[in-house]
Order: C-alpha cells, then structure tokens, then sequence
C-alpha cells in the first residue's frame, strides 16, 4: 500500500453490505479498467456491518493487491455512513462511488473521469434505461422530479451509485442521514459545477436490493430536511413568519369584516360560523410568527456555520 500522505490519481469508494457473490468479479472488472488508464488509484471498500462473508472475501483481496482499502463497521449504518467514510479516507483527486452489487459498470469510468476533467466538478450517472423492478423505477421518476423542482439542479437521476466528485466536492459538502442522494443538490447550492453522464445500468445479479419500499418516504422526508436546513436554517422567520402572516392577515381581514358587521347592521355575531375561523387563523397565525422568532433566537445563540464555499485561494 502507498504512504498514507501520498496523493493518488483516483479513488474508487465502494459501500457494501452483504455482497459476497459479487466481490471478486467486481474487483477484476474494476482493475481491469483501471490498470488500462495508467493512473495510480486506490480502491476504498466499507464493508456495512455484513453478516454473509463479504468481510472475509474483501480479507483475501486485500492480501492478495496492493491497492485496495477495506473498512468493517461494527454494524449496518446505512450507505450514508458508509460513504461518507470512504470519503474521509479518500487520497485521489478525483473521487468515484459504486454500487457493489455489478449494478454499475466500471466500463463508465473513463468516461465520468473525463466528464470531470473537461471542468464539472462533480458528474452524476444517469441509469437512463434501467433495470429495477417496476414499482421502484417509477417511484424513483416521482422522486427525481420533486427533487428537480425543489433544488433547481436539473439532473434526471440523484439516486445512482456511480457518480465521480472532485476532491473538494465531498471535502465541503457532508452527509449524514439517508442524505447520499442529495449530494448533487448540496454541491450545486454550493455553487459547485454539476453535470450528468448517461451509463449504463445493469440487473442485479446476486442477492438482492437492499432498501425496501419504505425508502421512498425516507427519501421524501429527507428532502424536507435537507431543503429546510438549507434554505432556512439561517433564517428561520422568513419560512414560520410568512406563514404566520399569511394566516394572521386572513385572520384579521375576517374579524374586521364581523366587526363592521356588528356594528353597522347591528346583527348578532352568534349565528356566524365564519368568526371561529377568523379566531383561529389569528391565533394560528400569532403562534407561527412565535415559533420563527424562537427559531432565530436559537439561530443567533448557537455555534456560526460557514455559510460560503471558497473556490480558489492565492496568498
Ligand atoms: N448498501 C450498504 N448499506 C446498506 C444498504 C446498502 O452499504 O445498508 C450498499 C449495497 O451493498 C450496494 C449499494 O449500497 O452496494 C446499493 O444498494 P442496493 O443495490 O441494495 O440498492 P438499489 O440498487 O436497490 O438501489
Ligand atoms: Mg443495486
């Protein structure tokens, strides 16, 4: 293995879990590609808290090579956690994640690396035919368009395996969560070029998928989170007041009218059902306004975020 400071050209980061029938073809298609670019590389695996005998399989690889990393989490956290350390042990320039599972094909590297040199910062797989079962695809069409329109990044597939970074990409945007699928979203608000390459995608050939149906909630709520913790983490009221406001002034517009109307026409307001509403929408409204100003409270005691991303340097 090389010194742990020396830089290298590429970094292959692989999440896995429980993906014995794959690993060895994977590793020799890997190399295969790999050795044919005359770059100096290195292969990251993590294994997931696998119960099968990945961990024992990746044990022979890494006696056998001379480039390859492998890390065993003491249990499955999850493809985040486990990305997001490959990430931190990453050494290359240019930083690409897979699937284990032959889903992806190492074929598409050469092309993701030159996408990258041609000046995109990070570059996304775009599985434009795929090979997932039907109920999978389609949820993952409704979710990809959501995304699209919440983040303004205009790519067609956030959720694919095979994606290459710059170094500085996946040194400034971090992840936690389920929140793989929105690097390119974080990267893109951070002002990071982002671009999309088409691959090729492929049946899985052994086990199987290891996210159930509940994934398209999961994805749904994270989405949430991610767009509000971005958007409005710095400012709180701007999100809660306008709400707030909204209602109060519905609120307020209904109460004077009643007020007019009990006044003037000198009628009774008990038979008016519209006045619960307008009680509601006010207080509604007030408590809205309430919990903005809280939120900026907590914004303001608690530890400052950097809020900017820094392209370049010269000192
Ligand atoms: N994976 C992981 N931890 C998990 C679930 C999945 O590391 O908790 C890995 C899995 O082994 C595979 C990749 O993430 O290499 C994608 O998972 P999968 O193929 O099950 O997802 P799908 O292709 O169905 O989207
Ligand atoms: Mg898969």
């Amino acid at each position: 293995m090389n010194s742990p400071d020396t830089l290298l050209d590429i970094s292959i980061v692989i999440p896995l879990y429980n993906e014995e029938e794959s690993l060895n073809e994977l590793y020799n298609r890997l190399s295969q590609v790999l050795d044919g670019l005359g770059k100096t590389y290195e292969i990251i695996f993590i294994d997931d808290g696998s119960t099968d005998s990945s961990y024992e399989i990746l044990g022979q690889l890494y006696d056998q090579t001379y480039n390859v990393k492998i890390y065993q989490f003491r249990k499955n956290y999850g493809k985040s956690a486990a990305l997001s350390h490959g990430f931190s042990m990453a050494r290359g320039e240019i930083v690409i994640t897979m699937d284990a599972d032959l889903q992806d094909d190492p074929k598409e590297i050469p092309a993701l690396i030159s996408k990258i040199e041609s000046g995109y910062d990070l570059v996304s797989g775009w599985k434009k035919k795929r090979y997932d079962p039907f109920i999978k695809k389609h949820s993952s069409k409704l979710f990809n368009w959501t995304t699209r329109v919440v983040s303004g990044l205009h790519i067609h597939d956030m959720n694919c395996g095979l994606k290459a970074y710059r170094k500085s990409v996946i040194k400034s945007v971090s992840i936690y969560g389920q929140l793989h699928r929105f690097i390119p979203m974080l990267a893109h608000w951070q002002g990071f070029n982002v671009g999309e390459l088409e691959v090729q995608h492929h049946p899985r050939k052994y086990g199987k998928t290891k996210f159930g149906p509940s994934r398209f909630a999961a994805g749904i709520f994270d989405l949430l989170t991610i767009t509000f913790l971005n958007r409005f983490n710095k400012r709180p009221l701007h999100l809660f007041g306008s709400i707030g406001l909204l209602n109060l002034l519905a609120g307020s517009a209904i109460s004077i009218y009643l007020a007019f109307y009990w006044i003037f026409i000198k009628s009774s307001l008990s038979n008016r059902p519209i006045l619960f509403l307008g009680i509601l929408l006010i207080i509604v409204g007030v408590q809205f306004i309430s919990i903005g100003l809280l939120g900026e409270m907590i914004t303001k005691s608690s530890h400052p975020e950097i809020e900017y991303s820094i392209k370049n340097s010269l000192e």
